[in-house]
């Protein structure tokens, strides 16, 4: 058959051309990409060879080979992994397997990536960074258990299309052959080729050979030497997460970090460790220092790679890791499991469960520590991770109190841009407060200054700054924190003053007309009007009820399109207000009076803006601001003539 055209998808020639344009540094990665997905297949191989023998036909000499060809201007890595059939080789050349992959592309083209060329490498760019090197690129695979006749032809030069076309091959598995480019000839030479592989590929299981020139003394003509062609073995093949920490050098520890994760950035953290005991496993884990693009897309694959006694069994497994740690990545490796442990059996197995459970601890107490000993660092994680982190709080009961130790909140305490913890606000905590106050809002600008927050300041109460939609949520699920209990300021009574009964009576015996006024007035509007305990120089508030949602969260399902039953809110007045004295002072003359009726419409739309939420009628807003504005500077005026 003759070949076949077939263009890329989209997404795919705009990657491509992203690569060959924009990318200028650390080009050699091409070959640690090519070697990792030949030690890939490979795994894949030898894992379905564990339940089917008979896949191998007896090939299981698991080997990579480079083979430079300094004549024809070719570098090709070959191997003898599990290989692809022509359906395969279309899925997996011709198309992107992310989803927000055309989002992620766009980002790409803006103007910030000229400046961070890397970003790219939060793609995992994979196979076709063949193409940063190389001019064209050819495939020539055979799947297992598949004919010789049965192996197929891929080729591209990046220009919008490949062929593919049916062809002979002698062995199983996989050849790319790149046909270099003038600037990248160098990758034909022997040194060089050690050199990327020892950097980039040393922890490469399999062993990664080249053919290479040895000169030898002959034995039987005395003195005389002569040349001999060696396969050598150019990679250590040691497992870097079962070596002893020491053992394991800073750059060793990032770029095994690169090649499990396909990011071109360092992590933050390296956390590795092995566990004894009731359960026996090696583990190397990283926190990357930037959000996956794809994190919180529904295919995102989280999980590390799990190993049974060295052998790969999943690259991600996710049932290793509890959710709200999904960033995390990395490899662990047991010695418990059996080897042809499968995704079923995983989900319901005890030695999964404890390892899962000592993986959490492990990462919850590096970032506690991170947060004691290297406060910088550990603001650039939360910036990061720390939305995840609090979904933790949600679901994971048991450690509710740990994850809530790592959370950073602004407060009326602290500086913009400065952050407090929990245990912070707990120690700071006046002799007569009880409970941690919080107030959710979308900015600092925005609840800075809220009235919600003037009898906690004139008190000296801190309160905790919430910019997240779900932090109210999360703080409802946590509900207390060492015995603290969690209350937002816009919801619920709030009653600090426990002294001046008599006051509170007297003010309550003085503005209770007002307050029946205001009830009838509001009645389609408001649930209830009372006194407040919250307010010292505002007039009035809106207050939700204790358990109910807050306007942000409102606000962000009305925007999904969810039917969000309207309900009403409290009306709070303020005792101490002139305000309320006036009104008083009107509804005794003349309980009639169309300017109550204004005034108590008026004060219901600012308590609206104030909690963040549009004025019911803003023309009717407006205009009664006006008219009093009017009248304001007419009183003015004749105050002046008089
Ligand atoms: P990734 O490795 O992240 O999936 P790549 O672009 O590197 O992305 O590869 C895409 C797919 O092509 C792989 O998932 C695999 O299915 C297939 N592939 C690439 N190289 C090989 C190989 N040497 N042998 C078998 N399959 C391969």
């Amino acid at each position: 058959m003759s070949a076949e055209k077939h263009e890329f998808r989209a997404e795919v020639q705009q990657l491509l051309d992203l690569m060959i344009h924009s990318l200028y540094s650390h080009k050699e990665i091409f070959l640690r990409e090519l070697i990792s997905n030949s030690s890939d297949a490979i795994d894949k191989i030898r894992y379905e060879s564990l339940t089917n023998k008979d896949i191998t036909e007896g090939d299981t000499e698991w080997k990579i080979k480079v083979i430079p060809d300094r004549d024809n201007g070719t570098l090709t890595v070959s191997d003898n992994g599990i290989g692809m059939d022509r359906k395969d080789v279309i899925e997996a050349l011709g198309t992107i397997a992310h989803s927000g992959t055309q989002e992620f592309i766009a980002a790409l083209q803006g103007s910030e990536v000229k400046d961070d060329p890397e970003l790219i490498g939060q793609f995992g760019v994979g196979f076709y960074s063949s193409f940063m090197v190389a001019d064209r690129v050819t495939v020539l695979s055979r799947k297992a258990s598949e004919q010789a006749s049965k192996a197929v032809k891929w080729e591209s030069a990046a220009d919008g299309s490949y062929t593919v076309e049916d062809i002979d091959k002698e062995s199983r598995g996989t050849d790319v052959i790149l046909h270099l480019n003038d600037d990248a000839k160098k990758y034909l030479e022997e040194w060089e080729i050690r050199s990327v592989v020892k950097r980039y590929s040393d922890y490469i299981e399999h062993p990664v050979v080249m053919d290479v020139e040895r000169t030898k003394k002959s034995e039987i003509k005395d003195g005389e030497t002569y040349t001999d062609i060696e396969e050598e073995v150019l990679n250590s093949r040691k497992a870097i997460w079962l070596k002893e920490k020491p053992d394991v050098s800073e750059d060793e520890y990032i770029e095994f970090y690169k090649h499990i994760s396909h990011d071109f950035m360092d992590p933050l953290e390296v956390i590795h460790f092995k566990a004894e005991g009731t359960s026996e496993f090696s583990s190397l884990l990283y926190v990357p220092s930037h959000r996956p693009f794809d994190m919180f897309y529904k295919d995102y694959k989280p999980g590390p790679v799990l190993y049974v006694k060295r052998v790969q069994i999943m690259d991600h497994c996710e049932d290793l890791i509890p959710p709200y740690l999904r960033f995390i990545k990395g490899v662990v490796d047991s010695s418990d499991l059996p080897l042809n442990v499968s995704r079923e059996l995983l989900q319901s197995n005890r030695q999964v469960e404890l390892i899962k459970n000592s993986i959490t601890k492990k990462v919850l107490d590096t970032l506690a520590d991170l947060m004691q000993k290297d406060n910088e660092k550990y603001h650039k994680f939360y910036s990061e991770f720390g939305r995840v982190i609090k979904e933790g709080i949600h679901y994971d009961l048991k450690r509710r109190e740990a994850l809530a130790d790592l959370l950073l909140f602004e407060s009326t305490a602290a500086d913009a841009g400065k952050t407090r913890t929990f245990k912070e606000y707990i120690e700071d905590m006046k002799d007569d407060q009880e409970e941690i106050y919080y107030i959710t809002g979308v900015s600092r600008e925005e609840v800075v200054s809220s009235p919600y927050l003037e009898v906690f300041k004139e008190k000296g109460y801190e309160v905790l700054f919430m910019y997240e939609e779900i932090d109210d949520i999360i703080m409802s699920s946590l509900s207390d924190y060492k015995g603290k209990k969690l209350k937002s300021v816009i919801k619920g009574d709030i009653d600090l003053d426990k002294k001046g009964e008599a006051e509170k009576e007297a003010a309550q015996k003085r503005y209770e007309k007002l307050i029946e006024l205001l009830k009838d007035r509001l009645k389609d509007r408001v649930k209830d009007v009372r006194l407040s305990g919250r307010l010292r120089d505002s007039a009035c508030c809106l207050v939700g009820e204790e358990g109910g949602m807050d306007p942000q969260m409102e606000k962000m399902l009305k925007a999904m399109g969810q039917d969000i039953p309207e309900t009403k809110k409290v009306l709070e007045i303020n005792p101490s207000h002139p305000l309320l004295e006036s009104m008083t002072e009107i509804f005794e003359k003349d309980a009639k009076a169309q300017v109550l009726n204004d005034y108590a419409r008026l004060m219901y739309e600012q308590s609206l803006v104030l909690e963040g939420s549009k004025p019911s009628d803003p023309s009717f807003f407006a205009n009664m601001i006006t008219k009093l504005m009017v009248s304001g500077l007419k009183e003015g005026k004749e105050g002046k003539k008089d």
